[in-house]
């Protein structure tokens, strides 16, 4: 009942992707199957007529409609069969896309919970590596329908021969041999049931390889960015052992599939089948022999049994499997299902000419989902407006996660933020995130085009897109792309794409920062990969743009940030400073101190 529930919700959430799918697909059940029993029926008619009066005129007669039929429905079942492709290309891309859309409106701490992160995993690995889940849920109801529509047309002529032997009664012979044909349909089918739970187990063991071998193949270190370190460090054997391994297991689990396949399924089948063939023919040449049926029927009702015992088989293995099925389609819909809890508040944020938006965070502590322990603890600081902040310390103090909470990514676990008195949860959350520009570490940039990555829209404003490209230092190499802001980053989608250099990347990603124009602007570590001496020119190359915003920098060396108003020094989750460079470095208690002078190795006279 649970497993029904499941399926028929996924039905309903597959047919709003695509409206007409099921139905065409109930068309091309109905007329390509109608096919197949047309032809029975017809060769019957035929070959009873051969045999009985010999009527030239309808022969041809029977003849003719055979071919013209089965022109027709073929013809019409193409067209149905192409409709129902089509449906069929649209419902898996919109459904790809439910799931995208899915992700990018997670809130970003569904997406970083470690819970959520596994169901992910699992979600995208069972449907779009193995087929499970919805994959499988679409392709099985399909095969559904042809299975129906042959055991509706079976039951017609069914009910025929049964209609036709009632006419000479059922005599000893004629009961033994039809009792004895319900058997053996009974047996194929409960054989088949037995065969389709053995066969299902070993599926999904050799669907559980498959996933590990896949999970192999996704991390093998072929990829280019991988290349370098492979060739120099040798990796190859680990590589081709990792082949190996997934070799092996693919062999392994395949031929236990195929052994329990011919096991359970092919040759019981091949048994049964062959005594309901025998009792067809002979309970059919029977009832022909007595002149109760008309010799045609032997090849109209020998087909049709053959054919409704398959399909009464596959109805139970089909049902098995959709039953089986069920885990991953909860799976499924268990993600579609996580609801966003993040506040979206609905304080509307000023537009403020003087951007003033003074920013207090008030004995804020913070927790990642899953995790125990306090990433920052107690925070308590006040910045104003128009100010250059710098937060500073040593990797793994709290630096990005309080951006995050600054950013409500993450709402406090304790404590509150202040926005000119009104904690940051009561804002609209859209207008919100808009007053910030952040170029995090792992900033990400698309494989659109140079001025879409900057504006971070299809269209945007060409001079203004230049001007902060100059501004973000990637000026002289904007000369030298023939289409100019037009170029498209990386070759994913265009052959004439650029490839790009880290240091080329983060100035776009600064410039991508300047263009929009929001009120506070923040760097995280963007530039950890250059040396102490080029970050700390970037940082106040940078600053030197930013103008009258409200900026803050991150970074664990000290040198960068120097030149900002004021400094925070983080240390295990926790201010240990908070003022002017001056103000820090003359407590020679203090951790700024400490770090300084750890520091300053990197420092030429000049710089210090
Ligand atoms: P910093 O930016 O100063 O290097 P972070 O703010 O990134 O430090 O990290 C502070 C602490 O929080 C670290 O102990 C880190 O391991 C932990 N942390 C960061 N991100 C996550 C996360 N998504 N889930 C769990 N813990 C995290």
């Amino acid at each position: 009942m649970h497993s029904l529930k499941v399926n028929l919700r996924m039905l309903k959430i597959l047919r709003s992707y695509s409206p007409g799918y099921y139905l065409l697909c109930a068309f091309t059940s109905l007329f390509g199957q109608l096919q197949f029993y047309y032809n029975l029926w017809i060769s019957a008619e035929i070959v009873t007529e051969l045999s009985n009066s010999r009527d030239v005129q309808k022969i041809w007669f029977l003849v003719a409609a055979a071919l013209c039929v089965n022109l027709l429905l073929k013809l019409f079942s193409a067209l149905l069969d192409y409709l129902s492709r089509k449906a069929h290309g649209l419902l898996l891309a919109n459904e790809k896309a439910a799931f995208t859309k899915k992700l990018l409106s997670l809130d970003y701490a569904k997406l970083e919970d470690p819970e959520i992160r596994n169901l992910r995993r699992k979600v995208e690995e069972n449907s779009y590596i193995n087929n499970y889940g919805s994959n499988y849920f679409i392709t099985h109801i399909r095969a559904l329908m042809d299975i129906l529509f042959n055991l509706a047309y079976s039951a017609f002529l069914f009910a025929e021969m049964i209609s036709y032997a009632a006419k000479n009664g059922f005599d000893a012979a004629a009961l033994l041999l039809g009792l004895s044909m319900c058997a053996a349909v009974a047996g194929r089918i409960i054989l088949s049931n037995y065969g389709a739970k053995k066969t299902g187990e070993a599926d999904k063991r050799l669907g559980d390889a498959m996933l590990e071998i896949n999970r192999y193949s996704r991390g093998f270190p072929t990829s280019n960015s991988m290349g370098k370190d492979v060739r120099i460090y040798r990796l190859a054997p680990i590589v081709e052992e990792l082949d190996r391994r997934a070799i092996d297991m693919q062999t392994k689990f395949f031929s236990e599939f195929w052994n329990t396949m011919f096991k359970y399924i092919d040759l019981p089948e091949s048994g049964v089948n062959f005594l309901i063939n025998t009792l067809s023919y002979l309970f059919t040449c029977y009832y022909c022999l007595a002149g109760v049926f008309p010799i045609g029927s032997v090849i109209k009702y020998v087909g049709y049994l053959n054919r409704f015992t398959g399909n009464a088989e596959l109805l139970f293995e089909n049902i098995f499997q959709l039953k089986y099925n069920t885990v991953f389609l909860e799976q499924y819909l268990e993600f579609f299902d996580i609801k966003n809890d993040m506040y979206q508040g609905s304080l509307s944020v000023e537009k403020r000419s003087d951007r003033k938006f003074d920013v207090e965070f008030k004995n804020v502590s913070f927790c990642y989902p899953g995790s125990d322990e306090f990433a920052i603890k107690n925070i308590n600081f006040k910045f104003r407006v128009g100010e250059k902040l710098a937060v500073v310390g040593m990797n793994g103090s709290g630096k990005t996660t309080l951006i995050k909470l600054l950013c409500r990514l993450y709402d406090p676990t304790e404590g509150e933020i202040v926005m000119n008195d009104f904690n940051i949860r009561k804002y609209d959350y859209r207008q919100y995130l808009d007053l910030y520009s952040v170029v995090f570490q792992d900033y990400n940039l698309l494989a659109f085009s140079l001025g879409q990555n900057v504006a971070a829209s299809p269209e945007f404003d060409k001079n203004r897109v230049k001007a902060t490209l100059c501004d973000a230092g990637f000026g002289e190499r904007l000369d030298t792309l023939p289409l100019g802001i037009e170029t498209p980053l990386y070759k994913n989608f265009d052959a004439d794409g650029v490839e790009i250099s880290g240091g080329e990347a983060q100035k776009i990603a600064l410039a991508r920062a300047l263009y929009r124009s929001s009120p506070f602007i923040i760097l995280d570590e963007p530039t950890a990969a250059l040396d102490p001496m080029a970050e700390a020119e970037i940082y106040s190359h940078f600053n030197d743009i930013v103008g009258g915003r409200t900026a803050i920098y991150i970074s664990h060396r000290l040198s960068s940030c120097r030149f900002c108003d004021r400094i925070l020094v983080l240390d295990r989750g926790e201010i240990v400073q908070y003022g002017t460079h001056e103000e820090l470095l003359s407590d020679e208690n203090g951790k700024y101190f400490e770090l300084w002078n750890a520091q300053a190795q990197y420092y030429n006279e000049k710089n210090t």
